[in-house]
């Protein structure tokens, strides 16, 4: 291996990528991530983070720095099931007293900053398009627009179509069908009431509380909503929740209505003889359980900590996302409104074990100096 080979290259610098490269880098290993997209730039997401997801930017050292890019801390959350509502205050636990939905541009600049911070090289605008292979077939970093880029370890962090993980052979192990689509906008003026989740006959909305006074308001559905998302927003709320339809037409809509219907359920091999796939690109679930930047920052932890045990970081990973898999599973079904709000309490208490868990980590555990993989 030449001097000036790298370690780790990471393909992609969101949620995954930036907090892989920031967790390797802090633990001295030569990083390089490539990221296709000039940065920071927004990108296809509603914007709650689960506590999984917030205790691990406090774990980093991160969470007063989103807090300060102005991102408001949700302390209620308001569950509305058919009209009746029900008001909770959030929680401390796992070190934990409140959650947060920052806008991408900002969270995942906060993430690449960081990853810079600590020693990492992002070069932008630049996209991963082979896989290098050593003699044995092992792959052995990539090729991109900007040249080739050797590394012991290529990380595939390019999201839910993942090239990476195409490229690397990543079989899909699992997978399920989903008739669901998610659509949102942005209002200003609307009353921050915290989360809210309001649960409706065959559809499901809610409103994130996000940068600049502005809340995220989202619906969820089976595909059919796809046509009324995108023409008559409002009118397909009012059909889920009346009362906080009424609220969004007093407010201001900042936004076009964007969204996605039909994604992949799918989790991939997540490790093979020189690669690892972490976040979206190597399991991918709906957004209705809002869990997708915690998945990736958990990936992060999780393969940072088992760089010289690839396949124990997968067993890691597929233990820990089979609960949120199969309960995003039963959601897409858009069961009537009580059986969705059982589906709502047990996602509730997997993301308090979750979150459990990630914060009993230690903070500091030594990395394998000896092979990578
Ligand atoms: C409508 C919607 C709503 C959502 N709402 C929520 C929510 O409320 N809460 C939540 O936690 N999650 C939510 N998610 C999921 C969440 O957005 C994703 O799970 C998360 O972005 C995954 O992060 P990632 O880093 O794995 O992938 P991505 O964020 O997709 O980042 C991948 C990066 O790789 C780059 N890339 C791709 N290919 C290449 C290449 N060949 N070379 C170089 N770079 C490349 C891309 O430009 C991109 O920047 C939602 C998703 C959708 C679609």
């Amino acid at each position: 291996m030449s001097e000036r080979a790298n370690d780790v290259v990471v393909v992609g610098s969101r949620c995954a990528g930036a907090a892989t490269a920031m967790l390797l880098a802090r633990r001295g290993l030569r990083v390089t991530v490539v990221e296709r997209t000039r940065t920071p730039a927004d990108t296809l997401s509603t914007h709650g983070i689960a506590r999984g997801g917030v205790v691990q930017l406090a774990r980093w050292g991160l969470l007063d720095a989103v807090l300060a890019s102005g991102a408001p801390p949700i302390r209620q959350v308001v569950f509305n099931v058919d009209g009746d509502e029900t008001v909770r205050t959030i929680r401390d636990h796992a070190g934990v007293d409140h959650l947060i939905a920052p806008r991408r541009y900002l969270l995942d600049e906060i993430l690449a900053g960081a990853a810079r911070e600590a020693g990492a090289t992002i070069r932008t605008g630049v996209t991963a398009t082979e896989a290098l292979r050593g003699g044995d077939g092992r792959v052995a970093g990539v090729r991109t627009s900007g040249g080739d880029i050797p590394a012991r370890l290529t990380v595939g962090a390019d999201g839910v179509r993942s090239r990476i993980a195409n490229l690397v052979g990543s079989e899909i192990v699992e997978s399920f069908p989903a008739d669901a689509a998610t659509f949102y906008v942005y209002v200003a003026a609307l009353e921050n009431r915290g989360f809210e989740y309001h649960v409706g006959r065959g559809a499901f909305a809610g409103v994130f509380p996000t940068h600049d006074g502005e809340s995220c308001v989202w619906v969820c559905g089976p595909t059919s909503i796809a046509p009324q998302a995108t023409t008559g927003f409002a009118d397909l709320l009012a059909q889920v929740s009346p009362s906080l339809a009424a609220r969004v037409r007093q407010g201001h809509v900042t936004s076009r209505v964007r969204g996605a219907a039909r994604l992949p359920n799918h989790r991939r091999r997540a490790t093979g003889p020189g690669w690892a796939l972490v976040g979206d690109a190597g399991y991918h679930r709906d957004p209705i359980t809002g869990h997708g930047m915690t998945d990736a920052f958990r990936d992060a932890e999780l393969l940072a900590r088992n760089l010289d045990n690839l396949p124990e970081y997968e067993r890691l990973r597929d233990a820990a996302a089979a609960e949120v898999f199969a309960i995003t599973r039963d959601m897409t079904r858009f069961p009537e409104p009580a059986r969705f709000t059982e589906l709502q309490r047990r996602l509730g208490r997997v993301l308090d074990e979750e979150a459990t868990m990630l914060a009993a980590l230690p903070q500091k555990e030594a990395l394998p100096q000896g092979e990578l993989v």
